[in-house]
């Protein structure tokens, strides 16, 4: 079979795990796509939607910074936090993207680490709004 075991792994749950035909992440590096019988690695991924494609069908899922390894029948996601776009509570997220704007463009000057922090969760909150709205393929 032309297919590979995909599964989304966070903290606090296993949130997809599939037989699935490729993927497309977006790693630190730059997009990456996975058929079956991809060379093992390991990579950091971004804050950005992942793209699958299961029986000819495309799914994105929200993913949330963490690590994409993949193994010789398996690719696995471990991430912080994920979800697919009918979990996607889409008002939590244009709140949570109005509140990270709004820090990014108050101009006190507030430290890095809370700027890091508001960038983190606009991209996290775009991400979700794009993959809410079916819009996350790249
Ligand atoms: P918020 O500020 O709305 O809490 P966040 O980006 O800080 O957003 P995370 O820390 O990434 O939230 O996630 C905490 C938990 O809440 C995770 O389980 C995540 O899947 C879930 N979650 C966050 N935002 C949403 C959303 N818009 N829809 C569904 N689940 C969400």
């Amino acid at each position: 079979m032309n297919t590979f075991l995909l599964e989304i792994v966070t903290p606090e749950h296993l949130v997809f795990s599939k037989q699935v035909n490729s993927l497309v992440v977006r790693g630190v590096e730059g997009e990456l796509g996975i058929l079956p019988g991809h060379i093992p690695l390991v990579t950091p991924l971004q804050v950005a939607p992942l793209t699958v494609k299961v029986n000819g069908e495309t799914l994105t899922i929200a993913v949330h910074g963490g690590f994409v390894e993949v193994h010789k029948d398996k690719v696995t996601v471990l991430a912080e936090s994920a979800e697919l776009p009918k979990d996607i509570d889409l008002e939590r997220a244009e709140a949570a993207k109005e509140r990270a704007q709004r820090r990014l463009q108050s101009r006190s000057r507030q430290d890095e680490i809370d700027h890091r922090r508001a960038e983190l969760a606009l991209q996290r909150a775009v991400t979700r709004i794009k993959v809410s709205a079916g819009k996350g393929q790249q």
